[in-house]
């Protein structure tokens, strides 16, 4: 008998994308992910479960095995530090962009600037690598607001078409980096349950290519 999986994702894009590759890993999920108000779903593969968690909590719990793989943004992991877990496959899917944004009719101001993000971390890194002190300042969504009603001078967000940008009269400015939701591994998983893992991620690799 093989070990048991558990396998953590987010609601939204990810999943939208994740659920396709996991069917042709021949994992599909036995309710509707999309409409139910479960939590942990059984599969058609009796040895593996699905949990469906917030994006940014993903991370932890593959990180203390509550998961033993799952997907996430690149965001999210780098946000999160990547303690306890290892990221074995680049999915391709939600693909989009990091970047600073600020008011198109307005020039950057000089001096310490206020940026608004959900990734303080990525932020704070991203700033001090180019030798600016700014001041972040937290927020949990809806960033484009933040310059709009001069709680910060920019943001930075992920950006995909542009279009919410464009909406609230902001640009986009500096690119800090590509993102993609990755396959992510708890690292006591991957020694305890080692073949279970590696059949789970060969098969998704697989998928990955034929997409
Ligand atoms: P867009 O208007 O297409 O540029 O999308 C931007 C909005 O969607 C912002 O609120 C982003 O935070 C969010 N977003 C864009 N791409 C992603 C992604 N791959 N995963 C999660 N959120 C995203």
């Amino acid at each position: 008998m093989s070990a048991s999986l558990t396998i953590a994702l987010a609601k939204g894009r990810i999943l939208d994308e994740t659920l396709p590759l996991l069917a042709r890993a021949g994992i599909e999920p036995n309710d509707d992910l999309n409409t139910s108000r479960k939590l942990v779903f059984s599969t058609n593969q009796p040895d593996i479960k699905l949990v469906l968690i917030r994006s940014a909590d993903v991370p932890t719990y593959v990180q203390y095995g509550a998961a033993d793989i799952g997907v996430a943004g690149k965001d999210v992991l780098l946000e999160h530090g990547g303690e306890g877990l290892y990221e074995r496959v680049d999915l391709k899917i939600a693909p989009c962009r990091l970047m600073t944004a600020g008011l198109a009719d307005r020039p950057v101001p000089r001096g310490r600037l206020r940026v608004a993000t959900k990734y303080p971390e990525i932020t704070r890194r991203y700033f001090l690598q180019k030798g600016q002190q700014v001041e972040l300042i937290k927020l949990y969504g809806s960033m484009e607001l933040a310059p709009i009603v001069g709680l910060a001078d920019l943001i930075v967000d992920l950006v995909d078409t542009g279009n919410t940008l464009k909406a609230n009269g902001l640009i986009p400015l500096d690119h800090i980096m590509d993102i993609s939701s990755r396959l992510i591994v708890n690292r006591a998983s991957l020694k305890m349950k080692n073949q279970a893992v590696k059949d789970l991620v060969q098969k998704i690799e697989q998928a990955v290519a034929v997409r």
